[in-house]
């Protein structure tokens, strides 16, 4: 038998939001959209992810193919969301995991309307105002940060591992001019802070520098990099006839908020331009793809504190804006807004501090026959990516302005005050330890130990005494034996989802620090459930007898 293949592209069309207005079927678009809203609400609970978290079998998912027949859009809406099933809830008050946002409604439906009508950013031919949209960000930023906004440009990128990208990438260019035409043939090096992000090993690969180029620098113990060794590093370099192709800093590491001091940084790299008497500045990227939303307490009053945040939270705001104030001396800035910034992924900008320094990437016309023949904003003719999606734009923008600079102090500020107390309770344990005390950001690395331990001097020592090696891998299984219990828990909705990281630093004497984390993101979160962390770690030492 046959069908007609116009019978069936009926069905398909229905499929489709209609090209011409038509509002019977608009409100079968949007009661599609409601109908997977409402089933996915079906798998909320007290627990901090929907539904169930079943095996995975993979095995069963690699037998699929492609189905000979269709579907129609209400069957496949409760197919995907069974997809939903599982997945942690970010916003929910008993998740503490990590820098994953919840995200706000105006960001959804800034999504929402960018994927209806599928702008593209490579140029404003096919994006019109959403290409305005992503400009205006772009200023927004640059006034933030404190970027000259007649000079300064930005666009949004593939997460924060693309901002980064982009500086060293304009870096190499300076460091060797026409790289992009005749590749990376000398030796170029890369600086970064051994806490910085992993994505340092990526770019440093993608890039044709090689991760054997990368120079990663040791911190101090705020987890800041170590100014006097990257002095020293970047002289040997020097000397040894190495080009410097990008100094990566770090504001807000993504383990311990970790600050990179930006001023000392410049200060470095204009004498090293001086005394070696280099053709080139070497360029200076700020990874602040988490740090950057602190940016909006810089003017703000700590001493009059409109706000009324608590001492210690207004000690820690003003603290981290020492630092962030500094932002402005980087030649080129990372903005995640899927990360502090409550938009879903993948929402990130890169600035530029002088938009001249794009031009090093540009590409000759003729390389792209097919596109931009007339109009004077084309992205495209710089970006690594050819298609840009708008929905990153408009989440941002739509975040930006619904929270405003009150907001986001409102919504950052509690965050830190929540992080404070639940330092303020962890110290108040002879039991516990905050290891990243002298740190101000929302995110708390603390261990445990059991009885009989003095955690006034465990911590020093275990740093820096060789000799507590064996302590300190007893108390790093310690630690993830508290771990497991405390995740057991709050997948039954018991207590409070935390995470672990396995080497939150490294001792003197070259063994990992294993620590657990708490990542204050949800406004949700309260003082309640900060108390329950407290609480969990307690029965998790009773469970495990107190002792090591
Ligand atoms: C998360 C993070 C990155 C990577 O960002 P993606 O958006 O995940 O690509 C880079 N640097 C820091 C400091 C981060 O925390």
């Amino acid at each position: 038998m046959t069908i007609p293949y116009r019978k069936i592209l009926d069905h398909i069309r229905l499929a489709f939001p209609q090209p011409v207005s038509d509002r019977v079927h608009d409100s079968y678009l949007v009661h599609s959209i409601m109908r997977a809203v409402d089933a996915v609400d079906g798998l909320k609970s007290e627990r901090p992810i929907l539904g169930e978290r079943t095996h995975l079998d993979y095995a069963a998912a690699k037998t699929r193919h492609l189905p000979e027949q269709g579907s129609t859009v209400e069957s496949l809406t409760q197919e995907l969301v069974e997809y939903c099933s599982g997945l942690t809830l970010w916003g929910h008050p008993r998740t503490q995991q990590n820098v994953v946002p919840p995200v706000t409604i105006s960001s959804l439906i800034g999504v929402l309307l960018s994927s209806l009508y599928n702008p593209n950013l490579a140029w404003d031919e096919y994006s019109h105002r959403v290409a305005l949209a992503e400009v205006e960000v772009a200023a927004m930023m640059a006034r933030l940060v404190k970027y000259d906004p007649e000079r300064a440009t930005g666009f949004f990128t593939f997460g924060g591992t693309g901002t980064t990208l982009y500086g060293v990438k304009v870096g190499i260019e300076k460091a060797l001019p026409g790289a992009m035409e005749h590749g990376v043939r000398e030796d170029v090096v890369i600086f970064a802070s051994d806490e910085s992000h992993y994505c340092r090993y990526n770019i440093a690969g993608w890039l044709g520098v090689g991760a054997k180029n990368l120079v990663t620098i040791p911190t101090t113990p705020t987890n800041a990099m170590d100014t006097g060794i990257l002095r020293n590093e970047a002289v040997r370099c020097l000397k040894a006839g190495k080009k410097i192709g990008a100094i990566v800093a770090t504001l807000g590491t993504t383990d311990a908020f970790g600050l990179d001091d930006l001023r000392s940084l410049v200060f470095l790299r204009d004498e090293l331009v001086q005394n070696f008497g280099l053709p080139y500045r070497p360029h200076i990227h700020a990874d602040a793809v988490i740090g950057w939303a602190w940016s909006v307490f810089t003017d703000y009053s700590f001493e009059e504190n409109p706000l009324g945040f608590r001492p210690r939270t207004v000690r820690a705001l003003a603290g981290v804006c020492q630092s962030i104030r500094d932002l402005s001396v980087a030649d080129s800035i990372g903005i995640d807004f899927h990360k502090p910034g409550f938009a879903p992924y993948i929402s990130s900008m890169v600035l530029m501090k002088k938009k001249e320094d794009l031009g090093l990437l540009q590409r000759p016309p003729e390389q792209m026959p097919y596109l931009y023949q007339f109009g004077d904003h084309r992205p495209g003719m710089y970006t690594l990516e050819t298609s840009r999606p708008g929905t990153g734009v408009l989440a941002a923008l739509a975040n930006l302005k619904l929270f405003g600079k009150e907001g986001l102090r409102v919504i950052l500020g509690h965050l830190v005050e929540m992080a404070q107390l639940l330092r303020e309770h962890l110290e108040s344990h002879a039991c516990t330890t905050v290891l990243n005390r002298d740190n101000f950001g929302p995110v708390t690395l603390f261990r445990a130990y059991p009885d009989g331990v003095d955690t006034f001097q465990v911590k020093e020592k275990e740093m820096h005494d060789s000799a507590y090696r064996e302590s300190l891998l007893i108390h790093n299984q310690y630690n993830r034996d508290i771990f497991e219990f405390i995740h057991r828990e709050g997948m039954a909705g018991r207590g409070v989802m935390l995470s672990l990281t396995d080497c939150y630093r490294r001792t003197e004497y070259g063994e990992p620090v294993v620590a657990l984390k708490s990542f204050i993101m949800s406004p949700f979160v309260d003082e309640s459930h900060v108390e329950m962390v407290v609480k969990k770690v307690l029965e998790a030492r009773e469970m495990l007898g107190g002792k090591g």
